[in-house]
């Protein structure tokens, strides 16, 4: 038996460093997904996770708009999908990536989405340290060769992403059970702290890029996750509630609502499969927050200024910069905005 320890975003903090920035314009946080044919860069390091009360339409464009990308959900038909692609790729030339499973019209979705131009497939599985995932990733390179790029995931450790980047994937999504809505944990004992996961995987020290996925609520994180070693984050709950989400606005005595939903949660599961398999996440609602784009320039800000207290003009120099420390449980609470606890 193996026994390790594991931080997440809580339990650091990035030491500042000596910066010769002046202007927080000198700092570029752009990354890309890379491949033979699909090279594809991105002037934001944000990826919008395929879930159906997340990217559909409109957050496609809006996160290609706004120098980011966002993956289309699968929780629909093929013909939906494509519909949702078709509308991305018109309207003022965007691109996003398009999400599906490892089972069932798997294959015949991929080459539908294939055949209208797609160039960014995501094999979105909850453990996708798995031989379904090793099949998938097989027979896709076997149908698109190098002419699609091909997002995997999610592992938690090492293995799991040096065994998906052997296999074929072109990135890889990294965490398991650090959603805001997930229950993956509490429900199978399994998980990695998500800040752990991406230190461990970023050993590998490889060219794909690693998404840290989940868990992440402010742009500090984001900053730590990108030190950390990650290429991008993917985020649902910090984009969930603003208006170019799909759903409709709930209005309560308590204000405006919209509802947020992990993929394996009851809700979920029963409109899509009609019968629930293991529960591993919840449904909630969350108050709208107006535009993305207003949201996005937020995390933009704090991603430059996190950059800038490392001292640092891009990501790569972040990474090789970026210092490290453990707090303990006073450090988080200083750490906090403490006048607002009581
Ligand atoms: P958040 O940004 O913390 O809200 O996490 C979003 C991430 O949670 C997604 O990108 C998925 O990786 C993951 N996720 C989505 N639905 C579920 C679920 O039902 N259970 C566990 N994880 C989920």
């Amino acid at each position: 038996m193996e026994f390790k320890e594991g931080l997440t975003y809580n339990d650091v903090l990035l030491m500042p460093q000596y910066s010769d920035i002046r202007r927080r314009a000198e700092v570029s946080i752009g990354s890309a997904l890379d491949g033979p044919y699909a090279y594809v860069p991105l002037n934001l390091p944000i990826i919008a996770s395929p879930m159906d009360t997340i990217s559909e339409e409109e957050m496609g464009v809006a996160m290609w708009q706004e120098g980011g990308l966002a993956i289309i959900h699968r929780y629909n038909t093929i013909d939906r999908q494509l519909e949702i692609m078709d509308h991305v790729t018109v309207m003022s030339q965007c691109n996003a990536g398009a999400a599906i499973g490892t089972s069932g019209d798997y294959l015949e979705r991929a080459t539908a989405l294939y055949g209208v131009g797609v160039k960014i497939l995501c094999i979105d599985v909850a453990h996708g340290h798995h031989i379904l995932v090793k099949e998938a990733l097989h027979e896709l390179r076997g149908h698109f060769g190098d002419s699609v790029h091909i997002m995997a995931g999610n592992v938690a450790t090492l293995e799991g992403y040096n065994d998906l980047v052997d296999w074929g994937a072109d990135s890889v999504r990294c965490n398991i059970g650090g959603g805001s809505i997930c229950s993956t944990r509490i429900q199978t004992g399994h998980g990695v702290p998500g800040l752990q996961t991406i230190f461990d995987c970023a050993q590998a020290g490889r060219q794909v890029p690693i998404i840290a996925d989940g868990g992440i609520r402010t742009s500090g994180d984001i900053v730590k996750a990108l030190a950390a070693g990650a290429d991008f984050v993917m985020l649902g709950s910090l984009l969930a509630g603003t208006d170019e989400t799909p759903g409709d606005i709930i209005n309560s005595h308590q204000g405006k609502f919209k509802s947020y939903r992990g993929m394996a949660s009851k809700d979920a599961q029963i409109e899509w499969r009609g019968k629930t398999a293991s529960l591993e996440g919840v449904a909630t609602t969350v108050p709208c927050k107006g535009p993305v784009a207003d949201i996005l320039d937020d995390l933009e800000r704090g991603i430059r200024s996190g950059f800038s207290y490392s001292g640092a003009r891009s990501l790569k120099e972040l990474q090789k910069k970026a210092v490290f420390l453990r707090q303990t449980s006073s450090g988080q609470v200083e750490s906090s905005t403490h006048i607002l606890k009581s």
